[in-house]
């Protein structure tokens, strides 16, 4: 891995660090049509691109009662795990439930109300590693929400993944289908003969999944685009390179578009993060994805003349997972505002937000964090303001509220006030 200096960086190399798409446009054109086929002719599409895309010549659609059992199947550790991490993802997002509310507001009873959208679809990946950690994030969520059905897609398999099924049905989903990539979420969103149709789709994917969440957005609501992970570590020189490389390693290990940087103001310590990344890597169960993801001009460990130049450019980044190792890490995250999740010290790798810690792990990827934050209970909640005025509170406003309505030219608006008024 090779350390670049901040300043020296040219225009376009600082463009393909900033607006890293991950390949997600590249496929737009075939997930256009693989969305449309899927909307059109249903379950037979699906068929015709399992085999396509997964070479899986699909049976049942409907996995439902496979996740059931699964959850006897497994290892008593596994799910012992799996339980825990459940318990605590619940936690953290049953804090996010917002409270209904009423008020006086000058004789003006004003107020909001929070109601869960009745059907959700969760899409769960699992094309080249298992994914039952990301069927916590996405189903709990939901569930806490209050959503009545939470429906499930997963890539299908001659034999799937019994830990990801048995994780799926412990989050508390209603329904599950052996469906991936695009068409996995055109079924969410179309609906199929098998597949029942939802009106929010979320969760994480390759850039196939992405684009089609892209391609599908508008019809039904999604998350946001959450597609190949990244990971920006910001250190000083009190940070062990060891485990900074160590981050590294391990967020590139997703996926050959995962985007891995860190952002350090001391040259010793870039140099010898770099060093120990290339310790690291030989050997590991996931060499190649590993070293794809490391060998792109988006990754890379970058070096600033000062703390605040490494700040600005992780500010720029908007990096999906922000892991700040420093001395005065409170202070810098003060001075940080684009991060999807933001892990401090170096007690808090990445890896126990993926799978257990709590917050949730689908978070907003290629800049996604400059505008928006990642997957909560909010996502599946609507809200609904409600307003009741007594006579003097409408009394008080109708001069406010006939003159902005004449002034709009909206005369009828005007007289439905004055009209409560006449003897
Ligand atoms: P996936 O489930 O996202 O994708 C597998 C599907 O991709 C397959 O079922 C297949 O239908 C489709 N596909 C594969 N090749 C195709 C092709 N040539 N044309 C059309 N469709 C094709 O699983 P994955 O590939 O392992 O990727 C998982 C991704 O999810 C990784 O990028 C990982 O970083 C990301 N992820 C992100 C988060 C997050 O919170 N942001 C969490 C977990 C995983």
């Amino acid at each position: 891995m090779n350390v670049r200096e901040i300043s020296e960086l040219r225009p376009d190399e600082r463009a393909a660090i900033f607006e890293r798409d991950a390949g997600v446009e590249a496929v737009r054109d075939d997930v256009r049509e693989i969305v449309d086929r899927v909307h059109e002719e249903g379950d037979v599409a699906i068929r015709e691109y399992s085999e396509e895309f997964d070479d899986v010549s699909v049976g049942n659609l409907d996995v439902t009662d496979a996740a059931e059992r699964a959850v006897d199947e497994i290892d008593d550790d596994v799910r012992e795990a799996i339980e825990t991490a459940a318990a605590n993802v619940r936690a953290f997002h049953e804090r996010q439930v917002p409270d209904d509310w009423r008020e006086d507001f000058d004789g003006r009873d004003l107020g909001r109300r929070f109601t869960a959208v009745e059907r959700a679809g969760v899409y769960v990946p699992g094309g080249t590693a298992a994914y039952p950690s990301s069927a916590l994030m996405g189903v709990i969520p939901a569930k806490v929400a209050g959503v009545d059905h939470v429906a499930v897609a997963t890539p299908p398999a001659e034999e799937l993944n019994a830990v990801t099924l048995a994780a799926i049905e412990i989050a508390g989903a209603d329904a599950v289908y052996q469906v991936g990539g695009a068409q996995g979420i055109a079924a969410l969103a179309y609906g199929t003969e098998t597949v029942d149709r939802v009106q929010t789709v979320v969760g994480p994917g390759n850039r196939w999944v992405t684009a089609a969440k892209a391609e599908v957005r508008g019809d039904v609501e999604i998350d946001f685009l959450a597609g190949p992970s990244e990971v920006a570590v910001l250190a000083d020189g009190t940070a062990d390179p060891d485990l900074v490389a160590a981050d590294l390693v391990a967020q590139a290990e997703h996926d050959t578009h995962a985007s891995v940087v860190a952002v350090t103001d001391d040259p010793d310590l870039a140099e010898a993060v770099a060093e120990a990344v290339e310790t690291q890597v030989p050997g590991r169960e996931r060499e190649e994805t590993i070293r794809g993801a490391l060998d792109t001009d988006e990754s890379g460990v970058f070096l600033a003349r000062s703390m605040s130049e490494a700040v600005l450019f992780v500010e720029e980044y908007a990096a999906e997972h922000l892991t700040i190792v420093a001395d005065e890490d409170e202070a810098l995250l003060d001075r940080i505002d684009s991060a999807g999740s933001v892990f401090l010290g170096p007690y808090s790798p990445v890896a126990a937000g993926d799978y257990a810690s709590g917050p949730n792990h689908v978070l907003p990827t290629g800049g996604g964090a400059r505008r928006y934050g990642g997957l909560s209970v909010d996502t599946f909640l609507r809200s609904t303001t409600v307003q009741r005025l007594d006579e003097s509170a409408l009394g008080d406003l109708s001069e406010t509220i006939t003159t902005l309505a004449e002034a709009e030219g909206l005369e009828a608006h005007a007289e439905s006030v004055r009209k409560r008024f006449e003897d």
